[in-house]
C-alpha cells in the first residue's frame, strides 16, 4: 500500500517510517500540510495518516484541500488532540476523514485500518496547463472561489458584458481574500464587452421569427416585435447593405437585408426561431464604422487601472492598433503594468493574426463569437494555428468558450467537451477557459477539478515536436542557460532567479518536465505569470545576494513541498556583470536539497 504521512516530530516520523515499511508499505514521510498536499496531488497514494498541529498548514487546513481535490483519497489522523471532543467533532464533518488514532497510537489497530481500504486508481492533479475560470453568480464567494482554486484555478475572469462597478470590486476583494487564504497568486483579468452588438428589448421578453417573412430592424428604440425591433447600437444601420447577413443569438437564426437606409433596414428571416430581448447580433460581411473601444470600454478600463487588475481583455479586435491604443491608453495612466489580451473573435483579427500577437501580451480565441462571424466549420484549424504562432511568438494564449459547457447544468462533462479540452492542450494551448461552467454553473468547483484532470491525462503525453525542437535550439543562442534546463534529465524542480520577471516566458515555453518555480520579489510578478504554463512562484521580498537567495529560496521550495531532501534542483539566472566583474550571460547549477 502506498502510504503518504504528515508528521513533523522527527521521531515519530521515524518510528512510523519503519514500522510500516517492515509490514511491506510504501511509504512518504513530509514534514507540514502544503508539503503533504504537494505530493498528495502529483502523486498516486492509497492512504494518508495525518497529524493536526503542524507548521505551514496545520492537519485541518490539508484535510480541507484534499476535500476539494481528491476527495476519494481516505485520511487518517494520528493525533494528541484526538482526545478533544471538539477536535473529534469538527474532524467529523469532513468526508475524507476516516478515523482517528491518538498518540502514542496502536499499530495494530492501523493495520487493521489499512486493511479495510481500497487501492486508488485517481490519477496526479498536477497540471501545467492553465485554468481561467469565469466569475459569476454561482461563485463570487472567497469560500467557493478558495475551493477553485485549489482544485486548479489560475487566472479569474470578470466579465465586464454584466455587472455593476459594486459588484465587480465586492468579486475583486473576494478573489483577493481566497488569494491569500491558500497563498497562491492568481491572476484577474477584465474582460471589456467591446462593440458588442445587441437586439433592443422584445414585446414579452422574445418574438418569433418566421423563415421567408420580412422583419425592419430601425435605428430609434421599440418594443420589438415579429415584424420590426431595434439595436443597442443604432450608428450600425447604416453600415447595413443589401446582401448582408446578420446573425442573431449566437448564429441561431439568421436574416439577410433586402433594403438598406438609414434609419431602418429591411431583412428577410433565413433561418427563423424565438429571439429574445439583448441577443446578440453579429455582422460578419459588414464593413463597421463603430470605433473598436467603446466609452464603456474607456471607462471599464480606467476602474481596471484603479484596481488590482492583471489583464485586460478586449473584445472584437479588429488590428494590431487596437490593441496599441489600449497599451497607450495605460501607459498615458502611469500606474502601472496592465497586461492586454487580443481576443480574436473577428475575421478581420484572423486575417491579421501576426500583428495582433505582435503587440499584445497574451491571446484568446474567443471560439463562441468566432464560430459565428466566421463558419464554424473553420474554428479548429484557425485554433490550431493561433496557437502554433503563439508558441513561435512565446505569447501566451488561451482557448476559450463551451469547453465543458454540457457541465453549467450537469455533474460530467460530454466525451466530445473532453475531447475538445484535450486536443487543445494536445495542440499547446497555454491556457483553457471555463465560461458560465464556472459563473452560473451547477458546481463549479466540480468543473474546475473536471478540466484539471482533462488537463493532467493529456500532459502524461506531451513531448516535442520536430518543429518546436528546431525553435529550441534556434533559442539556444539568446537564452543559453533556461534552453540548456529544459533538457535537463535527474532534477526534481528548477528554480529561476529572475528580479526583473523577464525571463519566466522563455522558462515556461522550455521547462516543461518538471516545475518551474519563479523567485521574485513581486506580487504583481507572480500574478501576471499565473497564466503562463507551469510557472509556479516563490515570493521572497528581502534582499539577498544570490546564494542567500538560492538557500532561502530552496528552504522555501522544500517547505511548500516542491523538493526534498536528497532532490536535485536546478537553478538558472539570466545576464548579469557578477561580483567578480566576469559578463555572465546565463547560469545553470544543479544543487542537492540537504537535510533540514
Ligand atoms: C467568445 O465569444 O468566445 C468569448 C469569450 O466572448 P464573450 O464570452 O465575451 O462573448
Amino acid at each position: 500500500m502506498r502510504i503518504l504521512v504528515l508528521e513533523d516530530s522527527r521521531s515519530n516520523q521515524v518510528l512510523i517510517k519503519a514500522r510500516l515499511e517492515k509490514s511491506g508499505h510504501q511509504v512518504e514521510v513530509v514534514g507540514n500540510g502544503h508539503q503533504g498536499f504537494v505530493l498528495a496531488t502529483s502523486n498516486i497514494y492509497d492512504i494518508v495518516l495525518s497529524d493536526i498541529g503542524m507548521p505551514h498548514w496545520d492537519g485541518f487546513k490539508f484535510i480541507e484541500a484534499m476535500q476539494v481535490v481528491c476527495p476519494q483519497l481516505p485520511i487518517v489522523i494520528i493525533s494528541s488532540s484526538c482526545e478533544d471532543d471538539d477536535v473529534c467533532r469538527r474532524l467529523l464533518g469532513y468526508g475524507n476523514v476516516i478515523d482517528f488514532l491518538p498518540k502514542p497510537f496502536d499499530f495494530e489497530r492501523l493495520y487493521e485500518i489499512l486493511a479495510r481500504i481500497r487501492v486508488q486508481t485517481h490519477d496526479s492533479m498536477n497540471k501545467m496547463a492553465r485554468i481561467v475560470c469565469t466569475i459569476g453568480p454561482a461563485c463570487a464567494t472567497s469560500d467557493i472561489l478558495g475551493r477553485m482554486i485549489l482544485a486548479g484555478m489560475d487566472v479569474a475572469r470578470l466579465n465586464f458584458s454584466h455587472g455593476s462597478y459594486e459588484q465587480h470590486a465586492a468579486t475583486l476583494s473576494a478573489i483577493r481574500a481566497a488569494e491569500e487564504r491558500w497563498g497562491k497568486p492568481i491572476a484577474v483579468l477584465q474582460d471589456l464587452c467591446g462593440p458588442k452588438i445587441r437586439t433592443g428589448v422584445m414585446d414579452g421578453g422574445a418574438v418569433s421569427l418566421r423563415a421567408g417573412s420580412m422583419v425592419v430592424i430601425q435605428a430609434a428604440p421599440c418594443l420589438g416585435s415579429g415584424e420590426r425591433f431595434s439595436t443597442i447600437l443604432p450608428e450600425i444601420i447604416p453600415d447595413l447593405k443589401n446582401g448582408d447577413p446578420i446573425l442573431l443569438d449566437d448564429g441561431l437564426l439568421e436574416l439577410r437585408v433586402v433594403r438598406e437606409g438609414t434609419d431602418e433596414v429591411t431583412c428577410e428571416v433565413v433561418a427563423g426561431g424565438l429571439l429574445g430581448s439583448n441577443k446578440g447580433m453579429n455582422l460578419p460581411a459588414s464593413k463597421l464604422s463603430l470605433p473598436s473601444i467603446t466609452e464603456k470600454d474607456w471607462r471599464d478600463l480606467d476602474w481596471a487601472l484603479d484596481h488590482s487588475v492583471d489583464y485586460v481583455a478586449l473584445s472584437f479586435v479588429r488590428s494590431a492598433e487596437d490593441i496599441q491604443a489600449i497599451k497607450e491608453h495605460i501607459r498615458a495612466a502611469g500606474k502601472r503594468d496592465l497586461r492586454v489580451v487580443a481576443k480574436i473573435e473577428k475575421p478581420e483579427a484572423v486575417n491579421h493574426i501576426r500583428e495582433i500577437i505582435e503587440v499584445s501580451d497574451a491571446i484568446m480565441i474567443a471560439r463562441g463569437d468566432l464560430g459565428v462571424e466566421l463558419p464554424a466549420a473553420r474554428v479548429p484549424r484557425i485554433q490550431q494555428e493561433i496557437i502554433r504562432l503563439c508558441w513561435e511568438h512565446n505569447t501566451p494564449v488561451i482557448t476559450a468558450t463551451q469547453m465543458l459547457d454540457s457541465m453549467t447544468g450537469h455533474s460530467r462533462p460530454t466525451r466530445a467537451e473532453v475531447t475538445d479540452v484535450s486536443m487543445a492542450i494536445k495542440e499547446g494551448t497555454d491556457a483553457v477557459m471555463l465560461s458560465q461552467e464556472t459563473a452560473t454553473g451547477v458546481d463549479p468547483v466540480n468543473v474546475v477539478r473536471t478540466m484539471a484532470s482533462i488537463i493532467c491525462e493529456e500532459e502524461r503525453y506531451s513531448s516535442l515536436t520536430v518543429e518546436q525542437y528546431q525553435q529550441l535550439i534556434h533559442d539556444s543562442t539568446a537564452h543559453p542557460a533556461l534552453t540548456a534546463v529544459a533538457s535537463l534529465n535527474g532534477n526534481t524542480a528548477t528554480l529561476l532567479l529572475d528580479p526583473a520577471g523577464r525571463l519566466y516566458p522563455q522558462l515556461s515555453k522550455w521547462n516543461r518536465k518538471v516545475p518551474s518555480l519563479l523567485v521574485t520579489r513581486s506580487l504583481h510578478v507572480a500574478r501576471h505569470a499565473s497564466l503562463y504554463k507551469n510557472i509556479t512562484s516563490l515570493i521572497i521580498r528581502e534582499d539577498l545576494d544570490t546564494e542567500a537567495m538560492i538557500d532561502k529560496a530552496m528552504r522555501l521550495a522544500m517547505e511548500w513541498g516542491y523538493v526534498k531532501s536528497g532532490d536535485i534542483l536546478a537553478v538558472v539566472e539570466g545576464e548579469r556583470n557578477t561580483e567578480g566583474g566576469l559578463d555572465q550571460i546565463g547560469l545553470l547549477q544543479l544543487i542537492r536539497v540537504p537535510g533540514d
